[in-house]
Parts: structure tokens; sequence; C-alpha cells
């Protein structure tokens, strides 16, 4: 019977999708547990900034916050805190990125 494979099979990657994920290495958070950046289901207010302002702590004192913030722009991360921005701070970033693009075309 053949084995069910359950991982996924990192040796398939291209190299150069890999070698552009290398930074995450050097990330502050990996000696920070990751719930301080992903929200729960249903948080809102006071604990819900209280996280997040954690989570920024984090980031504030990470070497590589650039390169985090740029590909959670990029990738238009949907989820939690990255390179020092909650989801909402990047979605306002995005927005206000789209709506600058749109007049420079319109004129
Ligand atoms: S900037 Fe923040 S989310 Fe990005 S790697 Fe550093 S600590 Fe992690």
């Amino acid at each position: 019977m053949e084995q069910e494979q359950t991982m996924t099979e990192i040796s398939n990657f291209p190299t150069a999708n890999l070698a552009s994920w290398e930074w995450q290495y050097q990330g502050a958070c990996r000696q920070a547990e990751a719930t301080l950046f992903f929200h729960p289901d249903g948080e809102r207010g006071p604990s819900r900034r209280k996280r997040d302002a954690a989570a920024k702590a984090v980031c504030a004192q990470c070497p590589v916050i650039e390169i985090c913030r740029k590909q959670a722009l990029a990738m238009r991360e949907p989820y939690g805190v990255w390179g020092g921005l909650t989801e909402d701070e990047r979605m306002q970033i995005l927005s206000s990125q789209s709506r600058n693009r749109n007049r420079f075309a319109a004129s």
C-alpha cells in the first residue's frame, strides 16, 4: 500500500521562492508566541489594541522589519501583524496606493 503524503514537500519548491523567504529566519517573532501576532476570532476593542501593540513592539526590534513589511504588502497578507503593521493598517496603505494609481491613470 502506498504511503499517503501528509507533509508539504518543500524540496519541490523553486529555489528562488525559498530564497525570497529566508529573511524570516531572522525575524524577532521567531522568539515570540504566534498568538501575539494573530487575533483570535471575535477579539475587539482594548484586548485587540493591547495584543497588536505588543506584537508591534516586537516588530520594532526586528532586523528584517522593512522586507517583512514590503512582502506583507506585496502578498496582501490578510491577517496578523507583519512588518509592524496590523491588517487594518496594511489595508489602509493598499487602498491609498490604489487610489493614487487610479488618480494618475485618470490624469
Ligand atoms: S517585522 Fe515583525 S512580523 Fe516581520 S519578521 Fe519581524 S517580528 Fe516578525
